[in-house]
């Protein structure tokens, strides 16, 4: 299962349609990240080199022209050449022999030859598309290209009169998933479905076995289920916060014992394809919801399906904010960790100290996906093919001015929407959710460990 040649060149046939014309793009791959000395850290490709060819090898570049003199239509892929002795150390290389005809390139050209023919091939056109600032080595190469076209003698060579941001096109092109998109997407929901539905288990076995669970041994269950599915990597760094850690948002350490009585919070999602999915449950470590962690998550949950009722197209994703907003607020009132009314809270925003996030983002090959949320300084409408989170959380830090038996607890539930013509499809909702799902799964993993 992966995108097709013919997706990926109706892609680039779209980008170079909606680029003025005599135009050229660049689009770099992404580099091998130094982790220690001589080691990297796994490579992973760059989103938009992924979404244009779907090449996957480090320091490659994307050319397309759509000048008369190329017919309206060049695509020129630089990638390393093939080498058997740095093939044998670092891994096998496809390279431009082969690269043409695998990936549906016009011309492909070694990694080494780049800098020269790039002037060559910038020469006479209007205009440059390119990702000003997205990576340093790339801003070099352009000024470089640059720079030489404009110091060749006069009458030789002509640079283009501007550089334009390509991610203005590209980013709204990724914001629309095609239905080979959407299928990628469900599958890096059902693995994530499935690893936080193991991480549950598990900890309803330890609960049952009286045994300690780590935040580690957590984070290990979901990367297990992850890897076992054949998604080598989460799509971003996994959160599993246990007790007040589930207060700090981007919580990664993931190293201490959670104690018994305390919520959980794991936020995860694998990446199938370079597409991710981006889950987060809440649920009480010992298998059983105390009083007041029932009520907060009945309030946490409530307000996300309050909200989703807003996702369809023609609403905006402000709307489906604010009313998680009010729902969120007016239960802070009711239990007492706010005072006075709706209105005023809302006006002066005191749910900001409980909820401090926004609702959602667009969600694609990156976990914080491209796309603009305004268009004219107006909330833009939601769309039959956009894909985001809805991920409303209450958290109420152990030094928070309420009841002590409120604090240290912190609640986010999110799931993963797809827009449709009418309304959404949860690619996610098969993860226990209500309290009586989570106590149940837990609860049965216990009996199974039993008998
Ligand atoms: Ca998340």
């Amino acid at each position: 299962m992966q995108i097709s040649d013919s997706e990926f060149q109706a892609r680039r046939s779209a980008l170079l349609k909606q680029m003025q014309p005599d135009s050229i793009a660049l689009i770099p791959a992404a580099q091998l990240v130094t982790r220690s000395r001589d080691t990297e850290f796994p490579f992973r490709q760059d989103s938009y080199f992924q979404y244009m060819c779907g090449f996957p090898e480090p320091d490659a570049c994307l050319v397309l022209s759509n000048h008369g003199r190329y017919n309206q239509k060049l695509s020129v892929l630089f990638c390393l050449a093939k080498d058997p002795v740095a093939e044998v150390w670092q891994g096998r290389r496809i390279g431009p022999e082969q690269a043409t005809d695998k990936f549906s390139i016009d011309l492909a050209l070694p990694l080494d030859e780049m800098s020269g023919e790039l002037i060559d091939l910038v020469d006479g056109h209007q205009h440059l598309y390119f990702a000003t600032g997205h990576s340093q080595a790339a801003d070099e190469l352009v000024e470089q290209v640059m720079t030489s076209l404009r110091g060749a003698p006069k009458q030789t060579k002509q640079a283009p009169t501007s550089v334009v941001d390509i991610r203005v096109i590209l980013d709204e092109m990724r914001l629309h998933k095609s239905p080979k998109e959407i299928q990628m997407m469900q599958k890096a929901s059902a693995i994530s479905v499935a690893a936080h539905s193991r991480a549950m288990r598990f900890s309803g076995k330890c609960a049952q076995a009286n045994q300690p669970v780590l935040e580690a041994q957590l984070e290990a269950e979901i990367h297990h289920e992850f890897a076992m599915q054949g998604a080598k990597y989460p799509a971003y760094g996994t959160i599993v916060g246990g007790g007040d850690n589930a207060c700090i948002l981007h919580y990664t350490e993931n190293n201490q014992v959670i104690n018994s009585g305390d919520l959980v919070l794991i936020d995860a999602g694998c990446e199938w394809q370079g597409y991710a999915a981006d889950i987060t449950r809440t649920f009480p470590v010992n298998g059983v919801f105390s009083p007041e962690q029932k009520q907060l998550y009945q309030l946490v949950l409530d307000a996300q399906l309050a909200s989703f009722n807003w996702i369809k197209p023609g609403n905006t994703l402000k709307q489906a904010t604010d009313c998680a907003i009010q729902v969120i607020t007016q239960g802070l009132i009711e239990l007492g960790l706010l005072s006075g009314s709706l209105e005023d809270n809302i006006e002066e925003q005191t749910y900001r100290a409980f909820f401090m996030h926004g609702l959602g983002h667009w969600l694609g090959l990156d976990v914080h996906d491209v796309g603009q949320y305004k268009q004219g300084g107006q909330d833009r409408p939601l769309s039959s093919g956009m894909v985001l989170t809805i991920e409303p959380g209450i958290y109420v830090s152990p030094d928070a001015d309420v009841a002590p038996k409120w604090q240290g607890m912190g609640i986010r539930i999110e799931d993963n929407l797809l827009v449709t013509d009418t309304g959404y499809v949860n690619l996610t909702e098969c993860v226990p959710k209500t309290i009586a799902e989570i106590e149940g799964l837990m609860a049965v993993s216990s009996e199974s460990h039993n008998g």
